[in-house]
C-alpha cells in the first residue's frame, strides 16, 4: 500500500472502554492507522509544504502548518490563543472579529486531564474529548464551563498556581503515568477559582481513555521531517498526535501541510 497525501492533525473516534481509532484523514486518502499497528511503514517528506488553511505553497511552516501571510493575519495563529487570558476581542482589535465570535466568545470548558500527571487545561465547546485524546490524556475530566475564552484562561492562570498546565511529553508516550482521583482533585480545585469569573461547575464523570499501543517506547527520541525525510520502522502505537516507532516518535500536528508518501514495506 502506498499513498500520498498532505499531513493534518490524526483525527479520532473515541470508543468507550475499547482502544480509540486514529485517521490519517484528508480529501483525498483515508488511512485507518490501528490496522497498522506492528506493521513496517515508511513516511517520506516530499519536500513540498502547503499552508494548512490558504492551500499555498511555503518553503517553512509556521505555527504547525501555515505560510508566513497566513501566520500573521489569522487570528487562530495570534498569541492570545496560547495564553487565552490575554484575549483582546473586547479592545476592538481581534484580527478576524467573525472568527472570535464563532471560537473565543463562546462556551469554553475547563477541565484537568491526566497525561503525563495531573494537568489543568481548556477547550472550546462543552465536549473536550476531541482535545483530551489529541493530549494523550488517560483520564480527564471536566471541570467547569464558562461563557467566553478569556474567562477560561482566567481560571486556568488561577490553578496553575496549583497544578500544571503542560504535558511532558517524553512522559505521556512512555506510559509512565500514575492513576489520580479526578474527582477528588476536581473538588480541590473548587476553593481555587477566581471570584471575578462567572462559571458552571460540572457534575460530569471522569472519562477513562485507552490507546492503541502495542509496545510503549524505553526511550524517546523523536524524528523531524525538517532534519531527516524518511521516518521508517514498525509502529508500535499511536497515543495523542504522536506515531510511535520502534525507531522513535513523531508528532503528526507539528508537520500539519507536509506532503509525505505513506508506504506499507
Ligand atoms: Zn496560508
Amino acid at each position: 500500500m502506498k499513498s500520498e497525501l498532505n499531513l493534518q492533525k490524526l483525527k479520532t473516534e473515541f470508543r468507550d472502554g475499547q482502544e480509540i481509532l486514529y485517521f490519517m484523514a484528508n480529501e483525498s486518502s483515508f488511512i485507518n492507522l490501528n490496522e497498522f499497528l506492528d506493521q513496517s511503514l515508511s513516511l517520506e517528506f516530499t519536500g513540498q509544504i502547503n499552508c494548512i488553511h490558504c492551500d499555498r505553497t511555503t518553503k517553512k511552516s509556521f505555527g504547525q502548518g501555515f505560510c508566513f501571510p497566513c501566520f500573521r493575519s489569522l487570528a487562530r495563529c495570534d498569541m492570545c490563543l496560547v495564553r487565552p487570558e490575554t484575549c483582546h476581542f473586547q479592545q476592538g482589535t481581534c484580527r478576524e472579529p467573525e472568527w472570535g465570535i464563532e471560537n473565543c466568545m463562546q462556551a469554553h470548558t475547563v477541565y484537568l486531564a491526566n497525561s503525563s500527571g495531573l494537568k489543568v487545561g481548556i477547550t472550546r465547546g462543552e465536549n473536550p474529548l476531541g482535545r483530551w485524546m489529541d493530549q494523550g490524556a488517560v483520564a480527564a475530566i471536566p471541570l467547569a464551563t464558562v461563557n467566553r475564552r478569556i474567562d477560561a484562561g482566567r481560571v486556568e492562570v488561577a490553578l496553575k498556581q496549583i497544578v500544571s498546565d503542560k504535558t511532558n511529553w517524553r512522559k505521556m508516550l512512555k506510559g509512565d503515568v500514575d492513576e489520580v482521583d479526578l474527582c477528588q482533585e476536581r473538588e480541590k480545585m473548587r476553593q481555587y477559582m477566581p471570584d471575578d469569573v462567572t462559571y458552571q461547575w460540572s457534575k460530569a464523570p471522569a472519562v477513562n481513555i485507552r490507546y492503541p499501543i502495542v509496545e510503549h517506547p524505553k526511550k524517546v527520541t523523536s524524528f523531524n521531517f525538517d532534519k531527516n525525510p524518511l521516518v521508517e520502522g514498525t509502529l508500535k502505537g499511536i497515543k495523542g498526535q504522536y506515531l510511535i516507532f520502534d525507531t522513535g516518535v513523531i508528532n503528526i500536528r507539528k508537520f500539519a501541510g507536509y506532503r509525505i508518501s505513506f508506504r506499507q514495506n
